[in-house]
């Protein structure tokens, strides 16, 4: 019998052994996720339309050829475009509920989404009321949707060290930051953003609690991630794709259980890597690096999270089993407390469990 379930609404009661439903019904968490690069095209479509001095398109279809990029720049010049859209509190909040709908229909359950402040806050967004947007959109969703997020706040490195105080100052303050955010992140062009300048902000970050997940070897070399972990400190690295060039940093990486936020379709939407089939993602997993799976800007790629699954499944030969580790490797690479480790760890899995019973 056909199944015509549609594959992002998690499957209830015996499926069929078939990796894309054992995907879209696989309780996730994902580590590597912007939240402007999250807003689908209904939503971008939604927000273009209140604002429409905007160059964005409101129609959905014209958005899919506004979302096909040239090159990194090009995704970068595209990209801020959209972060134009975000205007007022009541913007931020929508697109932030919005998203987390969107993750409870992938049964992503936990997310660490990667917010740029500073974005909002220099297009006049008053900071404590942007504060409060996020923070309601939050407690809303997980109410609602039953999905954990919390926050990375990141400087967008080509705004320079500007963006860097103020993402630290927005970040660090007692009566500003909020509940949820657990780390602080760099992210933006690699190329001519060198890493080390950046040491003093990460510093204060790391001195108020938050860990540290910048961005590194995306679009640049090996020696940008070691500079992510010796003057950021980092404690997983988004992207790190250049790694696969250095062996003593696959070993490095593997040895202090540094992960990698491994974003496969991103690389390939932003030329990063040339074809998925060179993808380096074996490469990791055969030094016994801590890989994890990762949608990052989904609707601009043209992608989502299951989908990302589905990509590794097939590069790395994954069964179910192989799948669910995945997925608990982005558990054990999380910032969640043990506690929530273990329960998510464990719906992974009973989940397992009982569909290779079935
Ligand atoms: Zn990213």
């Amino acid at each position: 019998m056909t199944d015509h379930r549609d594959p992002s609404v998690p499957p209830t009661g015996p499926v069929p052994r078939d990796l894309h439903n054992f995907i879209a019904g696989l309780p996730k968490a994902e580590l590597h996720v912007h939240h402007v690069g999250s807003a689908s095209p209904r939503i971008v479509s939604e927000l273009a339309a209140r604002h429409p001095d905007s160059k964005v398109p409101t129609d959905p279809e014209a958005l899919v050829d506004y979302f096909t990029f040239t090159d990194f720049a090009h995704f970068i010049e595209v990209y801020l475009s959209v972060v134009d859209l975000i205007r007022t509190p009541e913007d931020v909040r929508l697109l932030t509920y919005e998203i987390a709908r969107d993750m409870a229909r992938q049964r992503i359950r936990y997310a660490e989404l990667t917010v740029t402040p500073f974005s909002s806050t220099r297009r006049g967004i008053d900071e404590g009321a942007f504060m409060d947007a996020i923070e309601d959109a939050r407690k809303a969703a997980e109410a609602d949707f039953g999905t954990v997020l919390r926050w990375c706040f990141d400087i967008p490195g080509e705004a320079g060290l500007e963006a860097a105080e103020e993402t630290t100052r927005l970040a660090t303050t007692d009566k500003l930051r909020p509940e949820g955010l657990v780390s602080f992140g760099l992210g933006g062009p690699e190329v001519g953003v060198a890493r080390p300048q950046f040491k003093p902000y990460f510093d204060r970050a790391i001195a108020a609690g938050l860990r540290s997940v910048p961005h590194a070897g995306e679009t640049t070399g090996p020696g940008t991630v070691w500079d992510a972990l010796t003057e950021l400190r980092a404690e997983r690295i988004g992207h790190g794709t250049s790694s696969a060039q250095d062996p003593k940093l696959l070993a490095h990486l593997a040895e202090h259980r540094v992960a990698l936020e491994v974003c496969p379709t991103s690389n390939i939407a932003t030329r990063a890597v040339r074809t998925l089939d060179e993808h380096p993602i074996k490469e990791f997993v055969r030094a016994g690096v801590l890989v994890t799976i990762n949608s990052d800007d989904p609707p601009m790629f043209g992608t989502d999270l299951n989908n990302e699954y589905a990509v590794a499944a097939r590069l790395l030969d994954l069964d179910e089993q192989g799948l669910a580790t995945l997925a608990k490797n982005a558990v054990e690479a999380s910032f969640l407390d043990p506690a929530g480790k273990t329960e998510l760890a464990g719906e992974i899995d009973t989940y397992t469990a009982a569909w290779l019973a079935n």
